[in-house]
């Protein structure tokens, strides 16, 4: 009885905040619905178990763009790494126990001539495995359209100024290829730890709508 009343005093309550729609509220996408089926069938048919689809997107999900941060460190402070990573992305993450799967991961390090951004155009492309989940703006039109046609407009309005002597490359990741920037160690942070240069490299550094912070 006592989960009843707790139920009553749930419904009881005075819910004057604002209606938060279940995501059950809107109707499947055609993806979600191939997605559940393709994940039926491997069930049913014993290639992988629920047990361990859960596993793998406990685990997708547990990783932090912090990651990314200390590969950029570690490349700002180590130039033999730095040219393992600009020379085969996907090897030189192993070396931080970090795996691409079968996708390659190409590192487009920004220069004073060149500032990149990366962004998949068709859907939501991303180095998961090395950032984390994306950000839900990554995934919208908005930015997905906008960034390729006004990459200077969209980075302004992120409030990242790029000076016009200062080309601009965008690079469309697909399932295959997936992008990494390699932004510019600030000035002022010459004798800094990797520790301390880790902390100023942020996820939106490293899809490249900002730039890591002059302290
Ligand atoms: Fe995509």
């Amino acid at each position: 009885m006592a989960e009843e009343r707790g139920t009553e005093a749930w419904h009881d309550h005075d819910h004057d905040r604002t209606f938060q729609p279940d995501i059950e509220d809107s109707a499947p996408g055609w993806a979600e619905l191939q997605a559940e089926a393709v994940r039926s069938l491997l069930i049913e048919k014993g290639v992988v178990t629920a047990a361990e689809i859960r596993a793998e997107l406990e685990r997708l999900d547990s990783v932090e763009p912090a990651l990314g941060g200390r590969i950029v460190a570690r490349a700002w402070t180590d130039p033999d790494f730095r040219k393992r990573l600009l020379a085969d992305g996907t090897r030189a993450v192993t070396e931080f126990g970090a795996s691409m799967g079968d996708a390659e991961l190409i590192v487009v390090e920004n220069t004073p001539a060149r500032h990149n951004v990366i962004v998949c155009t068709l859907c939501s492309c991303y180095p998961r495995t090395i950032l984390g989940l994306p950000p839900d703006w990554y995934k919208s039109r908005a930015y997905r359209s906008r960034v390729v046609a006004e990459p200077r407009m969209v980075l302004r309005e992120f409030g990242t100024a790029i000076p016009d002597d200062v080309a601009v490359s965008v690079h469309d990741s697909t399932a295959d290829v997936r992008y990494m920037v390699l932004p510019l160690r600030p000035a002022g942070t010459e004798g800094w730890s990797e520790a301390q240069l880790a902390a100023l490299v942020t996820r939106d550094a490293l899809v490249g709508v900002v730039l890591p912070p002059t302290p």
